[in-house]
């Protein structure tokens, strides 16, 4: 009857293990998750701040397109007062007046050709940049389904692992599994375990070898004189 028990207390201890490790792989995945979405966030980043640098070149330009109107529409009211000159020297200084105002256009225009140029370096730039966010977005769509697969599958185990653990709880003695239960909680949630060359291998102290001799029958519910634990000897 005792040896019973102890083989279902070495039972429920191997299940509660492996329900702890699918818990600890299943907590990790939102964090293996968000992070590797990282490179994807830093290339939408970048994207935006490329295409934010673009958007800022073309109102540039346009202001300046503006400004030549303006200048254009200034050297046509000039040009049309030179039939109302009547003094050579009116005259010239007329003509330098344009002349000064079609200098500001073409400095204007030089800058448009500048922006032009950073405008084409700008667009290639975000199209490389679109490209690797696809990129990154496909593996991370791969890696999440990945996971979610494998968190699904996890889960799926757990359902069975919670089930085979209430079987075997339905056929220990109350008690006990309450000792079990106050051993998991205090001790890192290993509460059965293998006695070893007269050592508990939970706590790694030695055995009295009298009480050994006792473990290794296997026969009876015998705690680790030093940490509690319930021991048992493995037959090999
Ligand atoms: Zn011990």
């Amino acid at each position: 009857m005792v040896k019973e028990e102890l083989e279902h207390l070495k039972e429920l201890q191997q299940i509660d293990s492996k329900i702890l490790e699918k818990k600890h792989f299943t907590d990790k995945i939102p964090s293996r998750i968000s992070k590797a979405e990282l490179p994807l966030r830093e290339s939408q980043a970048a994207l935006d701040k490329i295409k934010h640098k673009q958007d800022t070149l073309e109102k540039s330009k346009r202001d300046k397109e503006r400004e030549i109107d303006v200048i254009n529409e200034k050297i046509n009211k000039l040009k049309s007062r030179i039939a109302d000159i009547k003094t050579n020297k009116e005259y010239q200084a007329h003509l330098k007046e344009i002349e000064s105002v079609e200098k500001d256009r073409y400095s204007l225009e030089d800058g448009i050709l500048i922006i032009m140029e950073e405008t084409d370096a700008a667009l290639k730039e975000i199209e490389s940049q679109n490209a690797k966010l696809r990129t990154d977005k496909n593996k991370t769509d791969e890696f999440k389904k990945k996971l979610e697969i494998e968190m699904s599958e996890a889960e799926k185990e757990l359902q069975s692992l919670n089930e085979k653990r209430d079987r075997i709880v339905n056929a220990i003695d109350k008690e006990i599994y309450n000792q079990y239960m106050i051993l998991i909680e205090s001790c890192n949630a290993l509460a059965v375990t293998e006695a070893k060359g007269e050592i508990c291998l939970g706590c790694n102290m030695n055995i009295p070898p009298q009480l050994f001799v006792e473990i290794k029958k296997n026969e009876e519910i015998i705690n680790c004189p030093q940490c509690r634990r319930i021991l048992y000897f493995k037959n090999t």
